[in-house]
């Protein structure tokens, strides 16, 4: 059950060669090709089942600040900026609104973490508004109930997941770079030790720069080159409603359930941090480093099945360049959602907005969130293979930041200024994650 997407063409051929080629259509790997086609830089976009298909239009489209991890802030703020900017210079709507995020909460700990994280977040120069009981109450009003207290962040916002990520992808066609979907990169040719060429189902392409943005399948990749990559997903379910209802918050986040306006008018509707675990050969082999943010999320985690197996996107077999891969016997990472905690998830919101009891089911997807054991992303260059740099492990929290890590990831290739400090990123940290700081929000 895909969600929602815009189709977009591919460019007509394969070139031969390019400056830089990126694996991986989803946000990271698209607003990567962006900003490089941009500059000038010829790009090359590889994507083994159609642009944003996997988790960058399977989630909720939150642009946030609130309540990021500090390592993650300025990227977070960078992007917004950058996510007003992509609609100018593509002439097309992403979607992307600051429509401000809203958070209620009856919870006296709950409203204490956020007083923290707003005195932390006014230290890096981000507004967000504490609520008393009473403007809780009344930017609630459409729950027709009494809050203690929340929160408003008026410079965050929502960009529409089925479209964002396409209308960017063909930002790079039209800034001369190209796009070619239904093409898995199988791997990698080195020459004397670096970057020489990638090989995909489609032929093979000389260039001395590749991008790994895979997502959920960016680990498997990277075992084909003994990189040892800590990443594990979870699956998490997600539903949308017709649209039709008018009284409701663009965006708004409780403990029992979170909403947000849609695209075309409709809501999505999910439980912030409740998702399945489905075995995989990759969690069992990373599955120490997983233990402390596995242990910090335990209430919301539930058992999946066999599911996550048969999918081979965490596979730990080494396959042959020219025979199909795992990546070609499974397009597009789909996975069944939890039909109970959708039931659960529409129940939960039809009691805390009677206004949505009209409006029936429309859409439901899963998708795999990807996530690496600190809850920070792996970008940079990997250590011992110059030219080959990882885009992945965004731990749930990617498609906001997705513009920013594109433009960090050209900065690093083109050797400009970085947007923000790639320190916090860098790959080489995973090393000695086992027991490192788990992202606090
Ligand atoms: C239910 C849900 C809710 C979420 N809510 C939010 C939110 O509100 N805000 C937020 O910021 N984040 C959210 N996220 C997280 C966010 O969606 C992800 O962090 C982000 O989309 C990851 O982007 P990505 O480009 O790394 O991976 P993906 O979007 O998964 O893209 C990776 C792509 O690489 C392709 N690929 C892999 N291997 C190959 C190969 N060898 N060759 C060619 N192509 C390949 C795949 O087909 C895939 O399309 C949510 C996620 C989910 C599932």
């Amino acid at each position: 059950m895909p969600a929602p997407l815009m189709h977009i063409d591919s460019s007509p051929s394969l070139p031969r060669e390019a400056d830089v080629v990126v694996i991986g259509g989803g946000v990271a790997g698209v607003f990567t090709a962006y900003y490089l086609a941009r500059r000038g830089v010829s790009v090359t976009l590889l994507e083994k089942g159609r642009v944003a298909a996997e988790q960058s239009s399977r989630n909720w489209g939150w642009c946030r600040q609130q309540n990021r991890d500090a390592r993650e802030l300025p990227m977070a703020t960078k992007s917004l900026d950058l996510w007003e900017k992509v609609a100018q210079e593509t002439c097309e709507d992403t979607g992307f609104r600051r429509c401000g995020l809203l958070y209620l909460s009856q919870d006296e700990n709950e409203l204490a973490g956020w007083t923290k994280w707003r005195d932390f977040a006014r230290t890096a120069g981000v507004t967000t508004h504490m609520l008393g009981a009473e403007e809780a109450t009344e930017r609630g009003k459409a729950t027709g109930r009494k809050w203690k207290g929340g929160v408003f962040s008026p410079t965050d916002g929502t960009a529409d997941t089925s479209k964002a990520v396409p209308v960017a992808a063909r930002g790079i066609m039209a800034a001369g770079g190209t796009v070619h979907q239904n093409c898995a990169a199988r791997g990698l040719e080195l020459s004397a030790g670096r970057v020489s060429a990638v090989v995909t189902e489609a032929g093979t392409i000389r260039t001395k720069t590749v991008v790994m943005a895979g997502g959920a399948w960016a680990s498997s990749f990277c075992n084909q080159l003994g990189i040892r990559f800590p990443q594990a997903s979870v699956r998490a379910s997600i539903l949308a409603v017709a649209p039709g209802a008018s009284e409701l918050p663009d965006a708004l986040h409780t403990a029992r359930v979170s909403l947000t306006r849609r695209g075309n008018g409709g809501y999505t509707l999910a439980i912030s941090g409740r998702a399945c675990v489905d075995p995989t050969p990759q969690q069992f082999r990373f599955g120490r480093e997983f233990v402390p943010m596995f242990a910090r999320r335990w209430r919301s985690l539930v058992p999946g099945g066999a599911k996550g197996w048969c999918a081979g996107h965490e596979t730990l077999a080494k396959w042959a360049l020219d025979d199909v891969t795992p990546m070609e016997r499974n397009r597009i990472l789909d996975p069944k959602p939890d039909m109970g905690q959708i039931r659960l998830t529409h129940q939960r919101a039809c009691e805390l907005l009677p206004e949505l009891k009209r409006f029936a089911i429309s859409d439901a997807w899963a998708g795999y969130i990807d996530s690496t054991p600190d809850g920070v992303p792996a970008i940079g260059e990997v250590e011992g293979i110059p030219g080959f740099i990882l885009a992945a492990g965004f731990s749930g929290h990617g498609f906001g930041i997705g513009p920013g890590a594109g433009h960090l990831i050209a900065d690093i290739i083109t050797g400009c200024d970085p947007i923000v400090d790639p320190g916090p990123y860098r790959p080489e940290r995973l090393k000695m994650a086992a027991w490192g700081k788990v992202a606090e929000f």
